[in-house]
Parts: C-alpha cells; structure tokens; sequence
C-alpha cells in the first residue's frame, strides 16, 4: 500500500511523518499470518532491550513487585523514571534505563531475568495493536463497528532477526503465545482513560489533585488501599459489602475498581453513588452558608442604616 492509498486513521499511524519506527504500511486482523522467532539462539537476542521507553501499566507494576518482592514505592522509587502517558498529562512511569549502558535494569546475556512477568510492552513486540475506540463509548456501539476500528501491525526493525526465523504463526496465536491476550484484558479500562483523555487534546487539563490521584490509583495499590479503608471513602460512597471485602484482599480487584474510581472522578462515569446522608448533609452545610450570609447582609444593611440616621441626626444639630 503506498502512502497515497492510506486511509486517514491509517496515515496518523504509518505517514512517514508519524512513522519514524519501523511499523510496517499493513493492516493485520487476528488471522493474518506472522513470520517471526524470538529465542536465545537468535544472533540479536536482547539488542531490543536497551535504549527503549517501556511504560508500565498498573498490571505491569503489580506483577513486577510481586515477583521482585518490593513494596510498590520501592520497586518506582528503584526501577522507574517519571513520564507522562500518550502525549497527555496524566502521569505514569517507565523502566529506568542503567546510566551507563541504556540497557532495561532487568536484562543479562542469558535474557530478561523477569521473562514470566515482562512488561506488557516487552509482550507485544513486534505486533503492535490500534484501537481507535479506546477513547469512545465502547458500551454504546455495534460489535462490528468496534471490531473494524481494531487492527494489528507489524514493527520491523534492521537488528530484529526473528523474522529470518523459520516459524509462522497468526497474529491469534503469537499474542496468546506471549501471554497480551491476558494483558490487554487486565488493562483495557485504564488505558481507555489515557485514550479518553488524548482525545480531548490540550483544550482541558487535570487538576493537580486529579493528577496525584491518578498516579497514585494507576501506581500503587497499597496506598490506594490506605485511601479507601483509612479515609472517609467509605462513609461517602454506597459501596456494596461484597465490593469491600473483595478490594479489602485481591489486589486484582483492588486494581478494578481503581479503575472505575478513576473514570468516575475524571470523566463522570457512572458507577460510584455518594451516600444519601452524605448529600443531606451537605445540603445542610451550604444552606447553613447562605443563611450565616443572609444573616450577614441584612445586619450590614441596618448597620448602614443606623449610620445614615446618625448622620442625618448631626446635620440637624
Ligand atoms: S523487561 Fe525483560 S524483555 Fe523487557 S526490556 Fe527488560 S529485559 Fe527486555
Ligand atoms: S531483536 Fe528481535 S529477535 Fe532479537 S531478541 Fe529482540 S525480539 Fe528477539
């Protein structure tokens, strides 16, 4: 397909402009077929773990501390860098690169020491995937719609020799290989609130307060967990006992629901009810506000009074 051909989603994703990667002009579904290999016995094995830019998705960051043994602060404090997620202002972390090599921290001349819980990245390389509705209402729209806006392509760089390699397999079976399936279905609602909020452009941006909620829920679940068990959170949401006692325990599910918190505060999804004491309440507080500067005016009112009285009172004199 020459770069006349391209359809406009397919230029913002394959024009030369855009497309200073690698990312080969062709549309793949899940049944395209794929010649690739990667093993230790390839002559590049690891060159495309240094001088890269891994982002780390929250499922990323829960498994790698599980495995490391690391409480979340430590794994970010030792292993990422600050950055920002797609071009937006929501932040994230990736992989801190070693100051000396550029190599990824985790990786030897025997491979990725951390192979079984590689960063969803690391997985889809070199199948990338497009998903123009990650920024939509998915709910509200046809199944075949959603399908035809979802496509896959193939990033093909001059040191990668796995596409010499002699095994052919569909784009189905290599991502179910290298585990994305999984993946994509553990982060599919976070990164629908990075592509909701590309969407928006510069036009809007977060609070800081939203900013440090979202690092904080996207980063690291134990302080989240702090957050909703040790702060008035419970007090003001109707959450089902149920929903507890399962955030309580299952990081997971902690993780979920993280999600479903940080759509509701920042886009106004449905989902979290404030309690109807909670809105009583408040209600109250604001009428007891207006009535103190009621009471407030006219008392300044018969004050300004008084003194227009006096003063007529002087003049008399
Ligand atoms: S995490 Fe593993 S696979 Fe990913 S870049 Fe580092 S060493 Fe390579
Ligand atoms: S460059 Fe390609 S073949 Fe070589 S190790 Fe990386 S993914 Fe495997």
């Amino acid at each position: 397909m020459s770069e006349n051909e391209m359809s406009v989603k397919e230029k913002t994703l394959f024009g030369q402009e855009r497309n200073p990667s690698n990312i080969l002009p062709k549309k793949l579904t899940l049944d395209s077929r794929l010649k690739f290999r990667c093993h230790p016995g390839v002559a590049c094995f690891t060159a495309c773990c240094g001088g890269i830019k891994i982002i780390l998705t929250p499922y990323d960051i829960l498994q790698l501390t599980r495995r490391l043994g690391l409480p979340a602060h430590e794994f970010l404090h030792t292993y990422t860098h600050p950055t920002y997620l797609e071009k937006t202002d929501m932040p994230g972390v990736m992989i801190k690169l070693n100051e000396d090599d550029k190599k990824c921290p985790f990786v030897t001349p025997a491979g990725c020491t951390i192979y079984t819980d590689r960063p969803t990245a690391c997985r889809y390389y070199p199948v990338g995937m497009a998903d123009f509705h990650e920024g939509g209402n998915r709910d509200s729209e046809e199944v075949g719609a959603v399908e035809e806006d979802k496509f896959f392509f193939i990033v093909k760089e001059d040191h990668c020799k796995g596409f010499l390699e002699d095994k052919e397999w569909t784009i189905r079976e290599w991502r179910a290989d290298q585990g994305v399936d999984v993946r994509d279905e553990m982060n599919k609602e976070w990164l629908r609130l990075v592509m909701r909020r590309k969407s928006f452009g510069q036009q809007a941006t977060l609070s800081d307060q939203a900013k440090r909620m979202f690092f904080m829920a996207s980063t690291d679940l134990a302080h989240f967990r702090r957050f909703i068990f040790e702060s008035s959170f419970l007090d003001t949401y109707e959450i089902d006992q149920e929903t507890i006692d399962k955030i309580r325990e299952d990081d997971v599910e902690l993780m979920l629901f993280s999600f479903k918190y940080l759509a509701a505060t920042l886009f106004g999804a449905q989902g979290f009810k404030i309690k109807e004491e909670k809105i009583k309440a408040k209600i109250k507080e604001i009428k007891a506000r207006q009535d103190e500067s009621v009471e407030k005016s006219v008392q300044e009112y018969e004050e300004l009074m008084a003194e227009n009285e006096r003063q007529k009172k002087d003049k008399k004199k």
